[in-house]
């Protein structure tokens, strides 16, 4: 009889799972599931506490939906990457596992660990077999001429639609209930060890089914006017699915999947004109940037200026910025819902990282660490490739001398001040027209408000910043 092992990481769902489908495809075999926590692991990766407790409540989940198909997802809290791979080698062998399936992650700690774990099955004669479960295309396939990945998004974004266009994608069907469960079937998880940080579970919902009727709600609901609405801060216009995404609650298949089932038919001209397809494909493009480059995380590759850059790093701007007192209202908002929910719409992502690195000249990889420290849905391909991007230092990135001026941000994105209200009720009782400027408004009417100061001058740092910069990129 053999017997087949999935080990679980960030594909927490059965449906569209690569590993999970092919463990399965053998009716005869019988298939144990695994999930191994990494505690210490995942704080060095800076994992947020939100981020954790969804990871926990989505595996209590996904055992659950193992169950319906008669598998057992054992349930294993180790603390380094290193440990959990001498734990699931002690599972093999006691188990007597034959093949271990699961879908690749791309990060750089997570491939070293994956390739010295498969050494060792190897060296216990159990074979391994990876899948490509976290992408709508396998990384490494879309290259240039030379076989290299494109800098340039437009040229990855063609290829990834022509190739898209040209693939079977409805490929992974339905699992079929195992025959009988296997040993321990009166087995639980075990609670988590550590405490869990409370989320909105309304926002973020638990399990692979209601996720997917969130998505079917968004379709349905608000992606005819995604092209129009979705860099507007206050309507609440975009999918909200980062972070299942990011554990892999759903896939980025089943999301292009679900798209063409409710709102398209699969034709060129469509799926170029969907600007949420776009944002799918700069996941992709990300995603595959980190595969080619696994140390994108630490070092800006793809720039060779970035070292010549002064920046001023001053902690007492770092940390107004972090707690969201700088004194421009979107700047400040942004960051305070950040703090509470662990998540904000990209064009706050960009306005706030743009201020931080343009504006207060503080070195981006600090403000990249505190995202990730927060976010529900921090991804290390995404947060990496926003920050790189917005700090014009990493492949097609925003040029250096576009700073974004928060207050015209604001007046743009947020015009009647809701989101700012919301997050800072300081600004409660001014008017939509000076709320993105307290200020002037201050300056002007005389009234104290319990609001602080601009902390730097926004025109003065932006001209300092393009001297900088300019300096940096053309060694002058
Ligand atoms: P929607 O607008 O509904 O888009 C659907 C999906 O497309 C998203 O869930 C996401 O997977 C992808 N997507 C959307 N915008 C982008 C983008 N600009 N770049 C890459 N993929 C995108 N996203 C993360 O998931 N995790 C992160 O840690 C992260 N950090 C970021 C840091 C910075 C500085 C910036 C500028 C962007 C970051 N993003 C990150 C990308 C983006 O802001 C979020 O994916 C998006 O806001 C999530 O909201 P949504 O699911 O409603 O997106």
């Amino acid at each position: 009889m053999t017997i087949n092992l999935v080990w679980f990481r960030s594909d927490l769902r059965v449906r569209y799972n690569p590993a999970l489908y092919f463990a399965c495809k053998n009716n005869e075999s019988i298939v144990l599931a695994l999930f191994i926590s990494s505690m210490k692991q995942w704080k060095l990766n800076l994992f947020s506490s939100k981020k954790i407790s969804l990871i926990y409540k989505n595996v209590i989940s996904l055992s659950k939906e193992l169950r319906k198909l008669n598998i057992i997802l054992y349930y294993y809290e180790s603390t380094t990457f290193s440990k959990s791979i001498n734990y699931l080698v002690r599972f093999c062998k006691k188990n007597k596992v034959n093949n271990l399936y699961y879908n690749y992650e791309y990060e750089f700690f997570h491939q070293k660990r994956d390739i010295m774990a498969m050494k060792i099955l190897k060296n216990n004669s159990i074979f391994s077999y990876g899948f490509h479960g976290s992408t709508l295309i396998q990384p490494g396939i879309i290259t240039n001429k030379t076989g290299n990945m494109y800098k340039k998004y437009s040229f990855f974004k063609k290829k990834c639609i022509q190739m898209l266009a040209t693939k079977q994608l409805n490929y992974i069907f339905k699992i079929k209930k195992r025959k009988k469960i296997v040993n321990h079937s009166n087995y639980k998880i075990p609670s988590f060890r550590f405490s869990l940080e409370k989320f909105n579970e309304q926002l973020f919902p638990i399990g692979e089914k209601k996720v997917i009727k969130k998505l079917k709600l968004f379709l349905k609901n608000k992606l005819n006017n995604y092209n129009s609405d979705h860099n507007s801060i206050s309507l609440n216009s975009t999918s909200m699915i980062s972070a299942h995404l990011s554990i892999g609650v759903i896939s980025p298949l089943q999301c292009l999947l679900l798209l063409f089932k409710y709102r398209f038919n699969v034709h060129k001209y469509s799926v170029e004109k969907c600007l949420w397809i776009n944002e799918l494909i700069w996941r992709e493009f990300f995603k595959h940037l980190l595969y080619f480059y696994p140390l994108l995380y630490k070092e800006t590759i793809l720039c060779n200026w970035e070292k010549n850059i002064t920046w001023k790093n001053n902690k007492k701007h770092f940390n107004a910025w972090k707690i969201g007192k700088t004194g421009f209202p979107i700047v400040d908002a942004g960051m305070r819902q950040l703090n509470q929910i662990g998540w904000i719409h990209n064009r706050l992502r960009m306005i706030t990282s743009s201020f931080l690195v343009k504006n207060l000249l503080i070195n981006w990889k600090k403000g990249e660490k505190y995202f990730m420290s927060q976010l529900i849905d921090g991804d290390v391909a995404l947060n990496n490739g926003g920050w790189q991007w917005i700090s014009s230092v990493g492949s097609d990135s925003v040029p250096y001398f576009r700073i974004f001026n928060p207050i015209l941000q604001s007046k743009k994105f947020d015009p009647k001040g809701v989101f700012i209200k919301k997050y800072v009720p300081e600004l409660k009782k001014i008017s939509s027209v000076s709320i993105h400027d307290p200020n002037l408004w201050h300056e002007k009417v005389k009234k104290e408000i319990n609001y602080p100061q601009p902390i730097i001058d926004f025109s003065h740092s932006r001209r300092e910043t393009l001297t900088i910069f300019r300096r940096a990129k053309y060694k002058l």
